[in-house]
C-alpha cells in the first residue's frame, strides 16, 4: 500500500498542511519540537485509531481549536481510498471513507496498515504489562479489525462490573457476594474469553517470526520466546488447525476456567472492590534463554529484542493483510548501533513505504539519501 498524500488541519502544532509523498522513503528532517513525531502520529491514528503516545483527543486537537482533521489518500491493490478522521476536544470522533460517513469506527480500521517504531518502544521490555497489552491490542486491531469491537465490549462489561463491585463494597460493606454479580460474571467470561483467545492466537503466529529475526540480528544462539500469559488457564490448541466444533469447545473450556477463577477470587474482589480476573490483567512474556528479558542484558540487547518484535509485526501484518504495511520510524536510528541500523535498513529496502524522522542526515548512506524524499519540518510546517 502507498500513502499518496496527507492533509492535517488543526492537528497538534499543524495549522494547515498538505503533503504529497513521492518516494517509497520519506525522511522528515528537523530540530526538536518541530512536528516530526506529530506527523507520524497522524498516520498512526488513521491506521489504528490509537496513539502510541496514548494521547487524549483534547491533546491532539491544536490548542484553542475545537476540531482537528486528518485526511489521507491511500493506494492499495484494490484501489484508491480517501480517508478522513475528525477529532474533537470532547473526544467524539467521526470517520469518513471514500466520501461516506461510517457508522461503525471499526469499518475504518484495516484500510491503512502501519507499524510504528519509536524510542518509546523500549518500554515494551522495561515497562509494565499494560504497555505490552496496549501494543498487542494495537497489532490485533490491524490483523482483524473486528477485534476493536470485541475489546470495547469487554471493557464496557469490565467498567460496569467494577462500578457495581465498588458501589456494593462502599454502601453495604458485606462479606457476602451479591447475586446480581453473577450476571456480570457471565458477560465478563464470555467477552473476556474472546479477547484472550484472539490475543493468544496472534502471539502464537508472531512468536516464531520474532524468534527468527532475533537470532538473525543478534547473530547468536540465544532464543527469544514470546508467550501470551493469561491469568485464566488457556487450553493448548492450535486454533488454525482444528474444526469449528473444537473451536467451540475451546471457547467453552476457557469460559469455564474463567468462571472458576472468578469464584476463587470472589472474596478478594469484595475486599478490593474491583475485578481481579480477566484479560485486563494479562501479560505478554518476553524471555531470552528462559530469563525474563527485563532482567536480561544491556540496553542494546533489549533494543535488539524490540527491533525483532517490530520486524515480526511488519512481516505478520504483510502475511495476514496480503500487502506490506507502512513503517513509521520515529528517531530510532540514532538509538541503534551501525550494524543494527543496517539490519533494519536492509530489511526495509523498498518493500515498505517508510516515513522516518531524524534531526540530522548523518545516519543515512548516500544510497538511502538518493532514493528518499526529504521534507524539512519546522514549527508545524
Ligand atoms: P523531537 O525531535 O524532539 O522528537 P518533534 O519534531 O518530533 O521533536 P513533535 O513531538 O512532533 O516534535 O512536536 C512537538 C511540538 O508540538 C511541541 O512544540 C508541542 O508544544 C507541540 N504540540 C503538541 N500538541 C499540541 C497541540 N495540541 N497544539 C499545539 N501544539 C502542540
Ligand atoms: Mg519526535
Amino acid at each position: 500500500m502507498f500513502l499518496q498524500s496527507l492533509q492535517l488541519r488543526h492537528f497538534r502544532n499543524y495549522q494547515e498542511q498538505y503533503i504529497e509523498f513521492t518516494a517509497p522513503k520519506t525522511i522528515l528532517l528537523g530540530n526538536n519540537a518541530q512536528g516530526k513525531s506529530n506527523l507520524l502520529e497522524a498516520v498512526e491514528l488513521l491506521a489504528t485509531l490509537r496513539s502510541h503516545r496514548m494521547a487524549k483527543d483534547k491533546e491532539l486537537v491544536q490548542d484553542r481549536e475545537p476540531i482537528s482533521q486528518i485526511k489521507a489518500v491511500l493506494k492499495r491493490e484494490a484501489g484508491i481510498h480517501d480517508l478522513t478522521l475528525t477529532l474533537r476536544r470532547n473526544g467524539r470522533r467521526t470517520v469518513n471513507l471514500n466520501g461516506e460517513n461510517l457508522r461503525k469506527q471499526t469499518d475504518f480500521l484495516g484500510v491503512i496498515n502501519a507499524v510504528e517504531f519509536s524510542s518509546l518502544d523500549l518500554d515494551l521490555v522495561r515497562g509494565s504489562p499494560e504497555v505490552r497489552r496496549h501494543w498487542l491490542d494495537t497489532l490485533l486491531v490491524q490483523l482483524e479489525p473486528v477485534y476493536a469491537y470485541i475489546l470495547q465490549q469487554y471493557h464496557q462489561v469490565l467498567r460496569q462490573r467494577n462500578a457495581f463491585l465498588k458501589h456494593h463494597v462502599e454502601t453495604l460493606n458485606l462479606a457476602s457476594r451479591p447475586s446480581e454479580l453473577s450476571i456480570w460474571d457471565a458477560q465478563l467470561a464470555t467477552t473476556g474469553t474472546r479477547v484472550i483467545r484472539r490475543r493468544d492466537r496472534a502471539i502464537q503466529r508472531l512468536a516464531p517470526i520474532a524468534a527468527k529475526w532475533h537470532a538473525s540480528i543478534s547473530g547468536s544462539t540465544e532464543v527469544l520466546q514470546v508467550k501470551y500469559a493469561p491469568n485464566v488457564p488457556l487450553e493448548e490448541i492450535q486454533p488454525e488447525q482444528v474444526p469449528d466444533k473444537t473451536q467451540e469447545k475451546a471457547q467453552e473450556k476457557v469460559q469455564q476456567a474463567f468462571f472458576d477463577k472468578i469464584q476463587q477470587r470472589a472474596i478478594a474482589e469484595l475486599h478490593q472492590g474491583t475485578t481481579l480476573v480477566g484479560p485486563h490483567r494479562d501479560e505478554v512474556e518476553l524471555t531470552i534463554n528462559q530469563t525474563p528479558a527485563r532482567q536480561y542484558g544491556s540496553q542494546g540487547q533489549q533494543r535488539t529484542l524490540v527491533l525483532a518484535l517490530k520486524l515480526a509485526e511488519l512481516q505478520l501484518i504483510e502475511e495476514v493483510v496480503g500487502e506490506p504495511p507502512l513503517l513509521l520510524l520515529d528517531d530510532v536510528l540514532a538509538e541503534l548501533d551501525p550494524s543494527r541500523q543496517n539490519q533494519l535498513l536492509d530489511a526495509i529496502q523498498d518493500r515498505f513505504q517508510t516515513l522516518i524522522t531524524t534531526t540530522h542526515l548523518g545516519s543515512f548512506d548516500s544510497q538511502w539519501l538518493n532514493s528518499s524524499q526529504i521534507l524539512s519540518v519546522k514549527d508545524g510546517e
